[in-house]
């Protein structure tokens, strides 16, 4: 259970993370308008249903039972009419006189009060005397139920088919037999004593006549009366002579007096009201019950729609809600959106930047700014770094460029600008591999001032070094680029000549030889003679690297200079070798 709840509420989160702010709100408050809207509405309607449903109810119970008060009135009048016309004054000398006389009386009677079909009376034997129309007179009634109740009281007989007096009147228009109620009363002298009865049948078309009207002129118009038995057998209307109701459900009816309830009558739903006779006065009634019924469809319409209007203005209403929630989201989640776009135009912005400023809510301006606040600073910040770097930047160029100068210090002789000997003998290294690797020449030159000492002495020290510096100047000019010239220490010097064969080695050597002989070197006012030795060595493979090259040339320069100075010795590898080996 609890995982399942966990297992629930992880869902939700991953659904919450997919939604926006605005759809969330505007969710959010559309289901709790339309469940507190749709509550209300769906309660209303049902309450407006009851009620309008209630009244209809009432007003259709209300039209049964009119027509039933009418039934029951009517009865009673009736009865109260025969019972005075038995006790009339006048009437006591006719009831044992002429039966022509009491006949006549009897049809006067009749012609006041058309609803009777029949009246008539039977002396306490049963005999009938006198009746309107003379029907049935000098024939017996004493078997007739009531007959017999009329000897005792003043009684009623329900609906029946009177067979014999039937067959007596003209027969109906549409050959309906005849159903009469019966009226008796007893006859009695001025003493008391028992004279006969006076019955009168009731032709039974008043009932329905009685029914026409309460029809059409009730509210009720399109409701259908029905008068039942009190046995639930169906005296007027429909499906006549049947059993309408029976068992329960007549027991509930007639027990509720007046009511409603539904059935459903040819598929169709029927809302039915009833309401049982209790009688009138005197009249102790027959217990008849009136139903009235309508189609549930007509008869609820109006409670229907009533009901419908209530939801259709709460849909309205729910739908108002509905497009206030998404505006109100609208209006929240502005600010949310304008905070993510600024962020993500901040984030992709090259720079320190601003966060323009929100507003919406308390808390919103209150977030902008802290958040500009907070830009601020990282601006700051930024800056700081960047001028650092800079710094940095500049520190590590002018390292490196005071480096260079070093390096270029370390491989530079002072007083010459020549390389010295550390950076020369690294170059001739390569040279010599190169040499060595590609089977190509290369050649050096060591050099050496004649006579420096006697110079140093007849001049001065300072003429010593600026006649070296001149022979340095002189060497530069007379190599190739690709050649290097470096001074070794003193007044010697070492030159790599690269590429080169050994015709044009010695003719250069001899080129420099005689430039440095035939240069002008002045110091002061002096003009100081300079020569040089040269020693000149080729490479050989046998070399073994190009201390053995310098070394040759060294040997080749000590030739030079045992050999009477101002002069190239071009000492060969072979010579050199064969020398090693003597
Ligand atoms: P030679 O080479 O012809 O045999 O005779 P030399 O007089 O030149 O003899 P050597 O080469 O042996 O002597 C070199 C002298 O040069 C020794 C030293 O006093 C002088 N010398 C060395 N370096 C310098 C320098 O930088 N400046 C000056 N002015 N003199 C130097
Ligand atoms: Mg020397
Ligand atoms: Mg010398």
């Amino acid at each position: 259970m609890r995982a399942l709840l966990q297992q629930v509420t992880n869902r939700l989160h991953a659904i919450e993370n997919h939604l926006t702010v605005r759809t969330q709100i505007a969710a959010a408050v559309a289901v709790m308008s339309i469940v507190l809207v749709g509550t209300l509405a769906a309660g209303a309607a049902l309450i407006s249903y009851r009620n309008t449903a209630a009244l209809i109810e009432n007003s259709l119970t209300g039209t049964a039972s009119t027509a039933s008060g009418r039934l029951d009135r009517f009865m009673a009048t009736r009865q109260q009419e025969m019972k005075l016309f038995a006790e009339l004054q006048p009437m006591q000398t006719q009831w044992q006189g002429d039966p022509a006389a009491l006949r006549s009386s009897l049809e006067d009677f009749q012609r006041s009060f058309s609803e009777f079909a029949w009246i008539g009376f039977a002396d306490a034997d049963g005999r009938v005397v006198a009746s309107s129309g003379g029907l049935l007179e000098g024939k017996s009634v004493a078997a007739r139920p009531w007959f017999k109740q009329g000897l005792d009281r003043m009684a009623v007989g329900d609906v029946h088919e009177a067979v014999m007096l039937s067959s007596l009147l003209a027969q109906r228009a549409n050959n309906e037999p005849y159903r009469f109620v019966d009226i008796a009363v007893p006859v009695r002298d001025t003493n008391g004593d028992l004279l006969g009865v006076l019955g009168g049948h009731l032709n039974w078309d008043w009932a329905a006549n009685l029914i026409r009207d309460v029809e059409a002129n009730d509210g009720n118009a399109d409701a259908t009366l029905s008068i039942l038995s009190k046995g639930g057998m169906v005296l007027l209307g429909a499906n006549k002579e049947a059993i309408r109701y029976g068992g329960d459900e007549l027991a509930r009816i007639v027990k509720a007096g007046a009511g409603t309830f539904r059935e459903t009558e040819n598929g169709q739903q029927m809302l039915i009201a009833f309401h049982v006779g209790k009688g009138h006065r005197d009249y102790q009634g027959l217990n008849w019950i009136v139903t009235a019924s309508r189609p549930a469809s007509v008869a609820l319409a109006a409670a229907i729609s009533s009901a419908q209007a209530i939801l259709a203005i709460g849909a309205a209403t729910a739908l108002l809600a509905l497009s206030l929630a998404v505006l109100v989201s609208r209006r929240i989640a502005a600010p949310i959106i304008a905070f993510t776009r600024e962020a993500d135009r901040i984030g992709r912005a090259h720079g320190p930047t601003m966060l323009a400023r929100q507003s919406g809510s308390a808390e919103v301006v209150q977030l902008s700014r802290a958040l500009r606040s907070l830009l601020r600073r990282i601006g700051l910040a930024e800056e700081r770094t960047k001028e650092a770097e800079l710094r940095a930047t500049e520190n590590a160029t002018q390292l490196q460029e005071d480096m260079l100068k070093l390096r270029r210090l370390a491989d530079t002789d002072f007083m010459t600008g020549l390389m010295n000997r550390r950076s020369f003998l690294a170059v001739a290294d390569d040279a010599v591999a190169y040499c060595r690797r590609y089977d190509r020449n290369m050649a050096t030159l060591m050099i050496d001032i004649d006579n420096f000492k006697r110079i140093n002495d007849s001049h001065g020290h300072a003429a010593g070094d600026e006649s070296i510096k001149r022979i340095a100047e002189i060497l530069s000019q007379s190599i190739r680029t690709t050649d290097k010239a470096a001074r070794f220490g003193g007044e010697e010097f070492v030159v790599l000549l690269r590429e080169i064969d050994q015709e044009t080695a010695v003719l250069l050597a001899e080129r420099i030889r005689t430039s440095i002989e035939g240069a002008r070197v002045t110091y002061g006012n002096a003009v100081i003679p300079i020569t040089v030795s040269v020693g000149l060595a080729l490479f050989d493979q046998n070399d073994r690297d190009v201390q053995d090259v310098i070394e040759r040339a060294d040997q080749g320069l000590y030739v030079a200079k045992t050999n009477g100075r101002n002069r190239t010795f071009l000492m060969q590898a072979e010579d050199e070798r064969a020398a090693r080996a003597a």
